[in-house]
């Protein structure tokens, strides 16, 4: 019988609830968790005849350090591939240290936003690290495995003759095979506002092809999936019996022929789950909204930002406030609900200006409402522009978007002062009388009651 090669999927254990995928890590900002899409795409990569594979998420499975080392000895695996976040990378370094001195032939394959940069740095200082994954859309790690380094795209290893970088492979259309949503527990993953369990994360395209500088999507190339790829995952997730689907695309709808011949394949098969994703204003009109609510469509969450055409501009986001109302009020007219996430304390932002976006976050009618805190991301022309403007240096690794801990202040506003700001617009924003009410009157049964009172609860908290 052949020998199969075992590989784990780890999501390291952590303190707190860490997101770490998609190379934007994150304390989870309410009891939101979805699948790490990073080790769900490279699952698709490996044959089931030649390797066993296992997934081990600790966050979501509630497993601590000590039984994660067990269970790892157990299994025993010739390979793990697993993720390193900047906001958690203290424990994420500890951790590895430990696997691999229990395990030293174990290869440890990982991505995330703490190893974008300085790759070679990273190899000298983290000697349990073999490969780091700069792309999780391209089969580099699984190519890298079977030493066919030639073939190997998206990923940096250590060569003989030092480190070696195999750059990112660019497709057309990539004819991903179906993600391992088996080896995952079900039921354990949550997205606010999400009105049906359990949960699913799909990815329908990988990265943003558009250059908003504070963000680290707009460094990466776009690659989208083929709708015949995207259909068999969708049908598989049923057969799974999977009731919701978190579409985690940066920008859904972006590769419009695609996307249009999945939701016409969903109206068409009857296809029945609900679902929610991200997307921007000015990709979506009357005709993709309408779609969208057809095929089952319950929440899209739009990228408002700024409520200052200014920051808009400096920041490349090119759309206007119009078109921001625009959107919001055709999206409303179909019956979707709509969260905006807001960016507060880019340098220079005054506490007026932050205001204003509060403001304007209340004037769109937003269902809800996200306060997100700038990070200096690697590889972002929005760091290069912090560093320069002295708010940080350049041995600031360590960082969370969700602003439970505020990597920098604006050069107006301190970093506590931030803290505050942020506070201030989640109570204003959620426990304002007119929305307790406009909630209220929406509740129509004791399942969306206990859903709303869940989410104050984690606002609150
Ligand atoms: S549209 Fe959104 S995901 Fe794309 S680069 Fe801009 S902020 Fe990033």
């Amino acid at each position: 019988m052949l020998n199969k090669k075992k590989i784990l999927l780890i999501n390291p254990p952590g303190r707190k609830i860490y997101i770490r995928d998609y190379y934007c890590s994150k304390v989870s900002k309410a009891y939101y968790l979805p699948q790490p899409i990073d080790l769900l795409i490279q699952s698709s990569f490996f044959e089931r005849e030649e390797y066993e594979l296992k997934a081990m998420d600790c966050i979501a499975e509630n497993i601590n350090k000590t039984e994660a080392l067990e269970k790892l000895v157990d299994f025993h695996p010739d390979f793990i591939i697993t993720q390193v976040g900047s906001v958690s990378l203290v424990e994420d370094v500890a951790f590895f240290t430990q696997v691999k001195s229990t395990l030293p032939s174990v290869k440890i394959i990982a991505s995330g936003d703490a190893l974008l940069e300085d790759h070679e740095e990273l190899f000298k200082i983290y000697s349990w690290l073999d490969v780091i994954v700069t792309n999780f859309f391209n089969d580099g790690a699984k190519k890298w495995i079977e030493k066919d380094f030639e073939a190997a795209a998206g990923i940096v290893y250590r060569g003989e003759n030092g480190t070696e970088t195999k750059s990112e492979k660019r497709t057309v259309k990539l004819e991903l095979e179906v993600p391992r949503h088996d080896l995952f527990i079900q039921g354990n993953y949550r997205m606010p506002f999400a009105n049906a369990m359990p949960m699913a994360t799909v990815l329908t395209n990988y990265a943003c092809p558009y250059p908003c500088t504070f963000c680290i999507m707009s460094t990466m190339p776009y690659i989208t999936r083929s709708a015949e790829s995207i259909i068999l995952e969708l049908k598989e997730l049923k057969r799974l019996n999977y009731k919701y689907i978190y579409f985690s695309d940066q920008t859904f709808f972006q590769s419009k022929a695609v996307t249009r011949e999945v939701l016409n394949w969903m109206i068409e098969a009857d296809y029945g789950l609900s679902w929610m994703c991200f997307s921007r204003v000015d990709v979506l009109g009357e005709e993709e909204i309408t779609l969208m609510k057809k095929s089952g469509c319950n929440l899209i969450m739009f990228g408002v930002e700024f409520a200052d055409e200014e920051y808009l501009n400096e920041y490349k986001k090119n759309y206007t406030l119009d078109q921001i109302r625009e959107t919001f009020d055709l999206t409303a007219k179909a019956g979707i609900k709509r969260l905006g996430t807001f960016l507060i304390g880019v340098p220079g932002q005054s506490e007026e200006s932050i205001l204003r976006t509060l403001k304007f976050a209340k004037e769109i009618k937003a269902d809800y409402a996200s306060f997100n805190v700038a990070v200096p991301r690697s590889n972002t022309s929005f760091r290069e522009q912090a560093i320069e403007q002295g708010i940080i240096d350049d041995s600031v690794k360590i960082m969370d978007q969700s602003g439970d801990e505020v990597t920098m202040g604006t050069g107006k506003i301190s970093r506590e002062e931030l803290q505050k700001l942020k506070r201030k617009a989640y109570l204003s924003f959620y426990f304002r009388p007119s929305y307790l009410l406009k909630i209220l009157f929406r509740i129509r049964n004791r399942t969306e009651f206990k859903m709303h009172l869940r989410e104050a609860y984690f606002i609150l908290k």
